[in-house]
């Protein structure tokens, strides 16, 4: 239906590797690679590949490169953001010292509380839970799923060596505490704030209001290699810098991703982010025109959940009119050549999204161009509705278990 050539789109690597093509509307999506790098990022990653360097050199480096994107004192990288709560959690257990950077994480003494808001505790391909008990910290929650007091933080604190807030569309959206009252109520019992902010624009927003530490994805919106931006106060990044020598070693990062992270921040700063959200803004624009008037389909450009400055295109699926539900859609869309991607994470309430992020040339118009046929398509309403829906929300783990199977 589609015809490959028609759009431009290289696909000879995935070709002469053997590897499914995939058009990917979904997001930044760890399971499809994360992002897509630009020619002077993956230039910057290979050439670091054949050359020896003083990684605590390139470290270095790369803290003024984060100090300036964020305003940090200082900062490091590491394999990944979830690899980053590990090693600030455990920074703010040890502080600088060595013997008990090598005790974690079974013997983190005493203060190894970590103050977590219970509508924070999401899960972004892991728990962030685990991420926090990796480093031997143990999770203090404050609150119930829908509503966090300003008490039950201050109750939860004692004991505590750090206290984790997560700014993200995966957690709860309404009755959680703000992070400037989060940061007072930490801050007046001499407990620093971390903040997970792994897929957030707002590269300064976090540390502005007072938080300790921020985490941040490399390879999300900010297009690197894969890899996790620690930034904040000098004395904790580098107590959280120390822990490569011990439950960081798993979490090591090269100096070919380095140079390419490095590379992807100091892009950020240069680019011109308003011509990229037109290009985006475009993309929604003509995939709006193409759904208009399907039966039972409506679709609207909304605002990203948290603020970014970005929109997705949210398309309603009504199966009494149309010939599928918006799970059924999901899979159909899965099984064209190439398969397309698409944002599915909340299509139990019969909707998708389409995300125009991660675009490749050409992939705008043959996203467009799919559109149509597959939403009219009766052979959709055929899809096993119960197994789309299944798929959806436990597709995840199903991949790792018939991994190889
Ligand atoms: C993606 C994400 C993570 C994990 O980031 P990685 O860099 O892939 O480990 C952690 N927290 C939040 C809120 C995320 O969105």
């Amino acid at each position: 239906m589609l015809r490959n050539e028609d759009y431009g789109i290289d696909w000879s690597w995935h070709d002469a590797e053997g590897l499914s093509r995939v058009v990917n509307v979904s997001g930044t999506m760890t399971s499809l690679g994360g992002s897509i790098t630009t020619e002077r990022v993956a230039r910057a990653t290979a050439a670091a590949m054949p050359r020896f360097v003083n990684i605590h050199e390139l470290q270095a480096r790369a803290s003024q490169t984060i100090a300036r994107l964020t305003g940090a004192e200082a900062g490091f990288l590491t394999a990944s953001a979830s690899a980053g709560i590990s090693l600030a959690v455990a920074g703010c257990i040890t502080g600088l010292d060595p013997a008990k950077a090598e005790a974690l994480p079974t013997r983190p003494g005493d203060t190894n509380g970590v103050a977590v808001q219970m509508g924070h505790l999401c899960e972004y391909g892991a728990p962030v839970s685990q991420a926090i008990a990796l480093a031997g910290g143990d999770q203090r929650i404050v609150g119930q799923s829908t509503l966090t007091r300003d008490y039950q933080l201050e109750a939860a604190l004692d004991g505590c060596a750090a206290a984790l807030y997560v700014v993200s569309h995966h957690v709860v959206d309404y009755g959680m505490m703000p992070l400037d009252t989060f940061v007072r109520i930490a801050h007046a019992k001499g407990v620093p704030v971390i903040v997970d902010a792994a897929s957030e624009y707002d590269l300064t927003g976090m540390l502005a209001t007072g938080a300790d530490i921020a985490i941040y994805s490399g390879h999300k919106f900010l297009g690197g290699p894969t890899s996790g931006i620690v930034a904040g106060r000098k004395a904790l990044i580098r107590a959280a810098y120390l822990h490569n020598t011990g439950i960081g070693r798993g979490m090591k990062i090269g100096k070919e991703s380095m140079a390419g992270a490095i590379a992807a921040m100091e892009q950020w700063m240069e680019r011109d982010h308003e011509a990229i959200r037109a290009e985006e803004t475009r993309a929604l624009t003509i995939w709006a025109e193409a759904v208009a008037g399907l039966p039972g389909i409506t679709a609207k450009p909304l605002p990203d959940p948290t603020n970014n400055p970005l929109e997705r295109l949210r398309v309603w699926a009504d199966p009494a009119l149309a010939p599928a539900s918006a799970a059924q859609f999901v899979v159909a869309f899965g099984k064209l050549d190439p398969p397309i991607v698409v944002r599915g994470h909340e299509v139990e309430k019969g909707y998708f999204d389409l995300d125009p992020c991660n675009l490749m040339p050409g992939q705008a118009e043959l996203v467009r161009d799919a559109l149509k046929p597959v939403l009219t398509d009766p052979a959709a309403g055929a899809i096993d509705a119960r197994s789309a829906l299944a798929g959806a929300r436990n597709g995840g783990t199903e991949s790792y278990l018939t991994w190889l199977t």
